[in-house]
């Protein structure tokens, strides 16, 4: 048997068929068994715990009678779950990529890979939140708001380029900070943007977004069409009817045809909702939702110019702000 450590990627735990590498071994109650590739199996005896330094111990290793080689389970990759089927042929090692020969026996401290820490590098975290800016960033890590977003401190004259770029158009509507709402799926708003300047990658032009008012997370539709907005809408509302145990009682939207038509309207009064319409020409009664709108496109375009990404991926660049926004 070999004294080295196979690192897979695909499987959930440790083993070892070396029963006197244990510091410390418990038998297990249960009848389990590992299945090899030849169909042979291996029962598992007990589970443990291996020191293999000073400083590094392996913890819950499954002691397998006839296992022919050492698995480190521990580094999951979660990519791949063929890579366990690949490790038990002979070759294992040699033949997937995702499968690693690990020499622990010279591990130390020091060494460490795939460890992922925590950076508190402001202009990381800038561009990881899909260019947010600074001000806001470090208010949000003084105050804890954010889970693993490290405190961040704030520096001096700070351009981001992408950012002067993507985000120099006229003066931004008044930031609506008052929730009219008492619980989540009460009151949606709506709006489409576009069309943009190209097709998306899947032929769209008009992006509709919906807020939730007392939440404020949002969803993106890309849309050919304008009027694909009433499926759209239609699907969400029936959706979140059923998930939340609250009545929605009403949608806002402005005066375009693709909000203002009979099938909005027989579809609303069905389910008794209001349709509350801002005045023409008076966006900022929509605010919520344009204001949404600006942020979701502005981050967008900082995306697509830090990289100089294709026009063609804004459905995409939308869809990540979307995500990192919510
Ligand atoms: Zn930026």
């Amino acid at each position: 048997m070999e004294d080295v450590w196979i690192m897979d990627s695909g499987c959930s735990r440790h083993m070892t068929g070396h029963r006197k590498w244990f510091s410390s071994l418990n038998p297990v109650s249960t009848k389990e068994y590992i299945t090899f590739e030849d169909n042979g199996q291996g029962k598992v005896m007990g589970v443990g715990s291996i020191s293999l330094s000073a400083k590094l111990s392996l913890r819950e290793v499954a002691f397998v009678r006839n296992l022919g080689f050492n698995l480190d389970l521990r580094f999951v990759l979660r990519k791949v779950r063929a890579a366990f089927l690949m490790l038990r042929r002979p070759m294992f090692a040699f033949c997937c990529l995702l499968v690693f020969r690990v020499d622990l026996t010279s591990f130390s401290a020091s060494r460490i890979c795939f460890v992922a820490s925590p950076s508190a590098d402001i202009w990381k975290w800038h561009r990881r939140l899909g260019h947010l800016s600074f001000d806001l960033l470090v208010r949000l890590s003084s105050m804890g708001l954010i889970r693993g977003l490290p405190k961040l401190r704030a520096e001096k004259d700070l351009v981001c380029h992408p950012c002067h770029h993507g985000k120099m158009v006229a003066a931004s509507h008044i930031p609506v900070s008052q929730v009219m709402t008492s619980y989540s799926g009460e009151l949606l708003y709506m709006d489409t943007v576009g069309p943009a300047r190209v097709a998306s990658v899947s032929g769209k032009w008009y992006v509709l977004v919906v807020v939730d008012d007392f939440s404020r997370f949002s969803w993106v539709f890309f849309m050919e069409f304008k009027d694909e907005a009433f499926g759209f809408v239609r699907d969400l509302v029936l959706r979140l009817r059923n998930e939340s145990h609250k009545a929605m009682r009403a949608i806002r939207s402005d005066n375009g045809g693709e909000f203002r038509n009979s099938r909005f309207e027989y579809f609303r009064r069905d389910l008794g909702l209001e349709h509350q319409f801002s005045s023409p020409y008076t966006p900022p009664q929509n605010g919520v939702v344009e204001r949404k709108n600006r942020t979701l496109v502005e981050m967008a375009r900082t995306m697509l110019d830090e990289h100089r990404t294709p026009r063609r991926f804004w459905a995409e660049a939308v869809n990540t702000a979307c995500y990192i926004a919510n």
